[in-house]
């Protein structure tokens, strides 16, 4: 199984990301007959190691294409130009990337650059009147989520955000089976997420950049997982941090963080964050009446998933094809996703980080009310 644990022990990128293509071939045809509605035009800002992975994906989307980069390094755009058939009207760099307000040939722009830059250059994005999209985590706090937010209903653009497991057929699964109470009432969830992180130069063991450490990078994915797993939000939350190497994870970057949620109903939810521990990629959902598990959980896949009642046996799919095409689908034919993927969506997650962090640092129970 090839999980972004691995992929990001053995960094770095595109290299790695093509080597991943022969799985990317697992993906379902999202439709048999010739698709001739709207299609969205995206641009990719920063072509890193996800941005390549998402631009490979895309080219199986059938209502999103990429047609846009925008880099700091000239070598990738030129290299991008010719690898997705790129026009080089639509390239830009961090300088001039204002500009695509006058291209019409770009309906959005997908930020993929280091977390503490989502902010500003998403406001940029929705200055210049196209469409935002955030890699996760959105922002490195709540306030500057709610700045991005704001500055797009100004501009009277959308902003969604990279939640690829929002749409992941057995998470879905899970999902609609707890609406269907087929767990009975809802008792406990525990989310896993980690792995041992490598080169210690990188920006995601840089505050600046990073925002914080495994919290900000894969923590999320349990804090947000607990909120889909569960269809609740918390109104409590403790944490405790522990640190074993703090010169690798300095001052502000976290190692590893439990931390522990209260739902409304009295359901209850216990985490674990690590940049430390390998194989952790498990969601656990227990319920008066059955349970459900995810493993892996949030990696790239193929993602299992089980129940009380056995295996689940939905689709594999690749998470990033079928992400942008229902960013198209949600851009351009305004559709509801079932777990929502907008702004609104990943400040909860970073208000909910945030109180994390301060449960961390103070030891004491913070409540919270989404
Ligand atoms: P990389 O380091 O591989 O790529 C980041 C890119 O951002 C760089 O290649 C560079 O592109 C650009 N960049 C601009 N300024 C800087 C800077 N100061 N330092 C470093 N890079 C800079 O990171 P990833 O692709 O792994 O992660 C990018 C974002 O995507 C993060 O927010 C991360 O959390 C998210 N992510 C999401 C995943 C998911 O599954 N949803 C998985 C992996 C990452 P250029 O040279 O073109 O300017």
């Amino acid at each position: 199984m090839q999980t972004r644990r691995d992929f990001l022990q053995k960094i770095t990128g595109s290299v790695i990301a093509t080597s991943l293509l022969p799985r990317m071939a697992q993906a379902l045809p999202l439709t048999t007959r010739p698709y001739e509605g709207p299609v969205l035009r995206v641009a990719i800002l920063g072509l890193g190691s996800y941005a390549t992975r998402v631009a490979d994906a895309m080219q199986s989307c059938t209502k999103a294409k990429l047609v846009g980069a925008i880099s700091g390094t000239p070598a990738k755009l030129t290299a991008w130009q010719a690898k997705y058939n790129i026009p080089a009207k639509n390239c830009y760099n961090y300088e001039t990337f204002d500009q695509v307000k006058d291209n019409p040939d770009i309906d959005a722009v997908y930020v993929i650059t280091p977390n503490a830059l989502h902010h500003d250059q998403i406001i940029r994005v929705a200055k210049a009147g196209k469409h935002a999209i955030s890699e996760k985590p959105m922002a490195v706090n709540a306030k500057e989520g709610q700045e991005m937010v704001d500055a797009c209903k100004q501009a009277g653009v959308k902003l969604l955000v990279g939640y690829r497991m929002h749409f992941e057929p057995h998470t879905l699964e899970i999902i609609r089976q707890r609406k269907a109470n087929q767990y009975g009432k809802i008792t406990f969830f525990q989310g896993l997420c980690g792995f041992r992180i490598g080169d210690p130069a990188q920006w995601r063991l840089n505050h600046a950049l990073a925002g914080g450490g495994s919290m900000m990078d894969i923590g999320i994915y349990a804090v947000n997982g607990a909120r889909y797993m569960t269809g609740e939000e918390p109104s409590w939350i403790t944490a405790q941090e522990t640190k074993t190497d703090p010169v690798k994870f300095k001052e502000g970057v976290d190692e590893t963080i439990q931390f522990q949620f209260g739902f409304p109903s009295g359901a209850t939810a216990s985490c674990l964050s690590s940049y430390n521990m390998n194989f952790l990629d498990r969601f656990f959902l227990d319920g008066t009446d059955g349970y459900a598990e995810l493993w892996p959980s949030t990696g790239y896949g193929p993602i299992k998933g089980r129940t009380n009642k056995g295996e689940l046996d939905q689709p594999i799919v690749v998470h990033q094809t079928l992400q942008m095409d229902e960013f198209a689908d949600i851009l351009l034919e305004g559709h509801q996703p079932v777990v929502p993927v907008d702004g609104e969506e990943a400040i909860k997650d970073l208000k909910i980080i945030d109180a994390i962090y301060l449960a961390a640092r103070t030891g004491q129970k913070i409540a919270l009310n989404l």
